[in-house]
């Protein structure tokens, strides 16, 4: 095995990272001019590998969360449990949702950030998210298929657990269904293991984009905010949720968050709760040790209704906004920002930029003008980034809680520290599989 191979995949895609910004930064600095290197590298050759890197995680989500959702409802004994599981992570996945928001926007009324912000010619066409009665209407598929088709998480969640159901009720031939699931969950978290393992070269790619289009005049008068946002990621990426996972399970919070650190670079790098649902499902189950049932269900779920970060971005924007148009919220003004924010965010999928669009919902039900969107929109794709990685952790950490609380978590595994590895030494396995073959 030569060098390469012993590196973990979280350090081949810090590399790949490192490697991407810095020749973002070179043609940042060099070629913003040089209409052949925008054409052919940035957007042609950097943005297509991107994208299609993105692409192939997406392909992945609709199968695996059917896949892995009916293997997880088809084998549970007591269905009641379902109720359970589904009530614990609403409940949590909501409470840190508020806790979020709250925190960020009692930071941004102590920091005031919007203080003495020129406005100049802000515009932002606004898409509101749509309402909670209708989110829950639409929650039911119609047509299962075409809820597939679009990627409509919450139909499909629906659908599967009610799949699930009956091939657990169905008998015999529920148990024929249920073994030919499993082994479609195995082939499908194969695939999963294949795309991580390029996720290097896709993440040097994306990256590079990034940073070659990265204009440094948009950010100088947005710094503060800039800034601040990225501070109260940080606490609560940090701080709260190792204190919550401390206090209600008694797990070692910094293993947590070194194990899940694929994941967060998938998030941080795809910009996507969504894109990145396959690498959560495969890192909390193989190396967090939570169970099938438990990841299934509220992995998908969270990387729905739960925003931790984004709600952050919310609540300090709307601070933010308030300040730079000179208008003051009320106390009565700043509780609407908390529940409206936690509200919007259920029936909205995670995927790029979604959190603009949630916050024209809440500057519209405070009075604040949407336009103030356009003001902070220059510097939003970094915090887009770093806020899908703490929305990933989030839903990481309540399907933890969760499974701990309902005794499913494998804490040997959660413990040690090679489990599941092997997505890291997949050439390894190629080749003793060649070799197995060739004896
Ligand atoms: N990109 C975020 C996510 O996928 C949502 C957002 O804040 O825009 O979780």
């Amino acid at each position: 095995m030569n060098d390469k191979k012993k590196l973990s995949l979280s350090a081949r895609i810090l590399i790949g990272m490192a490697a991407g910004a810095a020749l973002g930064m070179l043609l940042n600095l060099t070629a913003q001019d040089v209409d052949w290197v925008q054409d052919v590298l940035v957007h042609g050759i950097l943005g297509s590998v991107g994208r299609i890197f993105i692409i192939s995680l997406q392909m992945l989500v609709v199968p695996l969360v059917f896949v892995s959702l009916v293997c997880g409802t088809a084998s549970l004994s007591d269905p009641g449990k379902l109720g359970r599981l589904g009530g614990k992570a609403i409940v949590l996945y909501l409470l840190t949702t508020a806790m979020a928001i709250s925190l960020g926007i009692a930071l941004a009324a102590m920091v005031e950030p919007g203080k003495g912000v020129e406005i100049g010619q802000a515009s932002f066409a606004a898409r509101e998210a749509p309402p909670v009665w209708d989110v829950l209407v639409g929650m039911f598929p119609k047509n299962p298929i075409k809820a597939m088709a679009e990627g409509n998480m919450l139909q499909i969640i629906i659908f599967s657990i009610l799949f699930g159901i009956a091939v657990a009720l169905s008998g015999e031939p529920g148990k024929r269904i249920a073994g030919f699931f499993n082994d479609l969950n195995a082939v499908v978290m194969e695939l999963v293991v294949i795309l991580m393992n390029v996720a290097p070269y896709g993440v040097f790619a994306l990256m590079a984009k990034l940073v070659a289009g990265l204009g440094l005049d948009t950010f100088l008068p947005l710094l503060k905010y800039f800034f601040l946002v990225l501070a109260v990621l940080f606490i609560h990426g940090g701080v709260t949720y190792p204190l919550i996972l401390k206090l209600l399970t008694g797990l070692n919070p910094v293993i947590f968050l070194k194990k899940l650190r694929p994941a967060m670079l998938f998030a941080f790098s795809t910009a996507s709760s969504n894109a990145t649902l396959p690498v959560t499902l495969k890192t909390v189950t193989g190396r967090l040790g939570v169970s099938q049932t438990t990841a299934a269900f509220s992995i998908p779920l969270g990387a729905t209704i739960n925003m931790d970060g984004t709600a952050i971005m919310q609540g300090v924007a709307t601070v933010f906004i308030a300040q730079a148009y000179g208008m003051d919220l009320t106390l009565t003004q700043y509780v609407t920002v908390v529940l409206m924010a936690t509200m919007a965010s259920i029936g909205t999928a995670g995927v790029p930029g979604v959190g603009l669009v949630l916050l024209a919902t809440v500057l519209t039900q405070v009075g604040l003008p949407v336009e103030g969107i356009g003001i902070i929109i220059g510097v939003d794709r970094l915090l887009d980034m770093t806020r899908t990685a703490v929305n990933v952790t989030g839903d990481s950490m309540v399907s933890v809680i969760v499974d701990k609380s309902e005794g499913g978590l494998d804490e040997a595994v959660f413990n040690d520290p090679n489990a599941d590895l092997e997505e890291e030494d997949l050439s390894a396995q190629l080749e003793e599989l060649e070799h197995e073959r060739a004896s």
